[in-house]
């Protein structure tokens, strides 16, 4: 699954690229990908159809476009392979290519949807009074949201009964911050993956916050280079944090701050890498 800076990178992608643009026409070619949209494939390109796009957006990993005029909006799941390009109309279709949209104006690209393994797709929904899809309305904001609320995290935190990495993957009670992003954040902030959430202070949440959005900045400033391509992108294992990721991956290799050898442990059909010596394991086991 992509994380919230790949898709906050897409987001910024669609906003330049497919805002503001009138659906000519949307092409479904393999009808796996709007399975999600109960009516069909054909009911989905109708909707589209004579609409503009308006502003994309995002709540954590959720991208949606809203289609203006009406009080629904198209939402992207990416799943494991999906991509949203934006390709010249003379560009060959893509072997994946699943769902084409065609637009009124005279500019020279179109919106593909390719997905390898199909488990991503398109699909419309209601909004709701906040304008979000309603399917999705339960994602708590995420913290790069200006309107993401310190306080009542640190209330639900302590409230959780749980540890700290389940928590931080909680969609419920913060949206976007996925398996490598809480790697990395931990890492940052000398927190052991197992930390009863009940031992949180406000200054140690308040800390771990502050390195959840640095980690996320950090990495929404290198994707921003993709931005000037016409190509927007985005798959599971994106490539360009890779060169500075300190703790995910790093197995055995020397911990950038202490020099203490990187342990990985299997962590709930995953893996959680942390530094054993900064990241100190609670004595109590929850
Ligand atoms: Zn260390």
């Amino acid at each position: 699954m992509p994380e919230l800076p790949e898709v906050e990178v897409v987001r910024r992608g669609l906003e330049r690229w497919v805002a503001h643009r009138t659906v000519a026409e949307a092409e479904v070619l393999h009808p796996r990908a709007v399975r999600r949209h109960v009516a069909g494939a054909d009911d989905f390109a109708h909707r589209l159809k004579g609409h503009r796009i308006g502003v994309p957006s995002r709540r954590g990993k959720y991208l949606w476009l809203p289609l203006e005029d009406t009080d629904q909006s198209i939402l992207a799941h990416l799943g494991m392979s999906g991509q949203l390009l934006v390709q010249p109309h003379t560009a060959p279709d893509e072997k994946h290519l699943r769902i084409r949209v065609r637009f009124t104006d005279a500019l020279d690209t179109e919106l593909r949807f390719v997905d390898q393994r199909t488990f991503g797709g398109l699909s419309l929904h209601d909004n709701t009074p906040d304008g979000l899809p309603d399917v999705i309305a339960h994602i708590a904001r995420d913290p790069l949201d200006e309107l993401f609320d310190d306080e009542a995290f640190h209330r639900a935190l302590r409230r959780k009964r749980s540890t700290i990495k389940r928590a931080l993957l909680d969609q419920s009670l913060i949206s976007g911050v996925g398996n490598i992003y809480a790697d990395e954040a931990l890492w940052r902030a000398r927190i052991h993956y197992e930390r009863p959430t009940a031992t949180f202070t406000r200054p140690r949440t308040g800390s771990l916050l502050g390195h959840v959005r640095d980690v996320m900045n950090s990495a929404l400033a290198v994707g921003g280079t993709s931005f000037d391509s016409l190509y927007v992108n985005v798959n599971g294992e994106s490539g360009y944090f890779d060169r500075s990721l300190d703790a995910y991956g790093r197995e055995g290799l020397p911990c950038r701050r202490c020099g203490t050898a990187m342990r990985r442990r299997p962590w709930m059909n995953r893996s959680s890498y942390y530094c054993p010596k900064c990241q100190r394991p609670p004595r109590i086991t929850p």
